[in-house]
């Protein structure tokens, strides 16, 4: 045995979670089947020249506590965090900016409404109250829901006590709202099409959901948990959210972490006696103490482990884990800004942030029935960001890269597939978006279409689903991957999961990595 630890995967949770269990004295190895680490958080090169963050632009955000434990910013971290959160637009060629000021962003909902205007400041301090409740979730282990140990019983307990801090508004509020449907929580308090439509699509970011379905709202209070706001903060990296994965392998290798690439997992073996091993495509086989899969929890348990060594309950729950993907990706290599209709001249500053396009509620629940019925919405929700202009050296000098999310495409299309479909699916998002930046086409010089079968076999996203599976109530806290098995532990023993399919979730927040290793670190410790 030469190692404490293998890590299947490298993704960014991969090398938080290498990070801590090397810094805790586990001889750790991480072992990834692309050529490089990051996962879903890499930027690459997608035109001579022009670099972008191929598949997230904007960190969740990635925990801060995290970055100051690692010392990230000693490994080349930069988060950038422009004035400009998100850009709303609508096709009468109106824009609706949200900014980190809270004035600013008053300013210009008056625009569209006075009565919004007013009530703006409550609704952000609201989210602001209740994110500062929910915000220690993120960090714990979810409790054994059986028997919860004493330690368990004290954090829920002061998880209570917080709750009932929150006093009996707010208190009815967090009740209330967890079920709903997002479009019914933002016509609650907004008139505004644009202002509900840009503040639902927290709610459905990466979800088989449109804003009608029931439970949207959790998406939104558990985002908002992150950092405190309903609409984010958009927070950037330099050099694209590759930046982050590449200053965790260079914290990893810091503390002695070994890093291969091109070192696929092909299966893994263990036994009552023996310690447990993986074995990789190449044949070589290697054994540790211990082994964590960064893999989604479908691929961990239906492509690298033999059913046979599973308890069929648990092969069952995990078939019935929903992870199908409806999102895309088109970057963009453009040859200079294109011009967005209703700018007046201050593009520069509010197109830094994140860009929206879903106009209304109705808009996004459309997009969304297209893919409910096997097909990709001609007319996607799209959130779009444009890394060059907070990072020139992305692009050469006066030239830009868009990088552009779009939802919704599903992993199963009823008609064609998605080789066959591949650039119609580009046409749509350029046409869409042409609507509001009427000169893109002709600017662009190169584009990189990513279908959700892209994601699934180059990126290893099990249904091309950007959270490792959907994060439903039934798939949530201590129901994630399955109910039972949310602690990072798994019916193997000796194999624990560290990625976005557990505990909190999907997003580059590196909480999944961070509180597997705890558990990891506590497990070998004891040994
Ligand atoms: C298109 C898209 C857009 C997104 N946008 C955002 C965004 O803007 N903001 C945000 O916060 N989040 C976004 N996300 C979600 C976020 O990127 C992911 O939730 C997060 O990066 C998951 O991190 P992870 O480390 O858990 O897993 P991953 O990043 O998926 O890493 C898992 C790693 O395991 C490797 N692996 C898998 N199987 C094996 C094997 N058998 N052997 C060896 N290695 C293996 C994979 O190659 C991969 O490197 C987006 C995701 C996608 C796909």
């Amino acid at each position: 045995m030469t190692h404490d630890i293998i890590i299947i995967g490298g993704g960014h949770n991969g090398l938080v979670a290498a990070c801590y269990l090397a810094k805790a004295g586990l001889k750790t190895v991480v072992l990834e089947r692309r050529e490089s680490v990051g996962g879903a958080a890499v930027t690459e090169e997608i035109h001579p020249g022009f670099r972008c963050p191929t598949l997230a632009h904007s960190a969740a955000p990635f925990a801060s506590q995290i970055a100051k434990d690692l010392k990230l910013e000693q490994h080349g971290l930069e988060v950038i965090t422009p004035a400009a959160r998100l850009l709303g637009l609508n096709p009468a060629g109106e824009s609706l900016c949200i900014f980190d000021d809270l004035a600013r962003t008053v300013t210009e909902i008056e625009k569209f409404s006075a009565k919004d205007a007013k009530v703006y400041p409550e609704f952000a301090t609201t989210f602001a109250r209740i994110g500062r409740v929910l915000a220690p979730l993120l960090a714990m282990t979810p409790p054994a829901i059986e028997k919860p140990s004493t330690g368990e019983m004290w954090n829920l307990g002061k998880l209570g006590m917080a709750f009932r801090r929150l006093g009996k508004k707010d208190e009815y509020r967090l009740l209330r709202w967890g079920p709903m449907a997002v479009a019914d929580l933002v016509a609650e308090w907004f008139e505004t099409e644009l202002l509900r439509a840009a503040i639902a699509a927290r709610g459905i970011y990466g979800a088989f959901a449109g804003p009608w379905s029931a439970g949207t709202s959790t998406g939104l209070l558990w985002q908002s948990a992150m950092d405190g706001h309903a609409i984010a903060p958009a927070s950037f990296i330099k050099g694209g959210i590759g930046g982050l994965t590449q200053a965790l392998a260079t914290a990893a290798q810091h503390a002695g972490v070994e890093i291969r690439t091109s070192a696929e997992v092909a299966l893994v073996e263990t036994s009552e006696n023996d310690a447990p091993k993986v074995v990789l495509k190449s044949g070589e086989q290697i054994s540790a103490r211990a082994i964590a899969s960064n893999a989604d929890p479908r691929t961990t348990f239906l492509k690298l482990i033999d059913p046979i060594e599973l308890d069929p309950t648990f092969l069952q729950k995990i078939r019935n884990y929903r992870a199908q993907g409806v999102s895309a990706k088109i970057n963009l290599a453009l040859s200079a800004l294109p011009s967005f209709a209703g700018m007046a001249g201050d593009e520069g500053q509010k197109l830094s942030g994140r860009i929206h396009v879903g106009p209304d509620i109705d808009y996004l629940e459309r997009a969304f029935d297209a893919s409910k019925y096997g097909d990709f919405s001609p007319l996607p929700y799209l959130d779009i960001t444009i890394p060059s202009l907070t990072d020139p050296s992305l692009a050469p000098s006066g030239a830009h890269v868009m990088s552009i999310y779009m939802q919704y495409a599903p992993y199963k299309l009823k008609t064609g597939d998605w080789h066959s479909r591949r650039e119609e699916l580009g046409d749509a998002v350029i046409k869409t978006l042409s609507a509001y930046a009427p000169d893109l086409e002709q600017l662009v010089l190169a584009r990189q279409v990513i279908t959700p079968l892209d994601l699934e076999q180059t990126y290893g996203l099990s249904g091309g689903h950007i959270h490792h599976g959907e994060q439903t109530l039934d798939q949530f806290f201590t129901f994630r991957p399955v109910i039972g098995w949310a602690q990072y532990r798994t019916p193997i023993k000796g194999l624990y999961l560290c990625g976005a399919g557990t505990h909190p979730g999907g997003g580059v927040t590196g909480g999944p990595g961070a509180n597997a290793a705890r558990t990891i670190i506590k497990d070998l410790k004891r040994k």
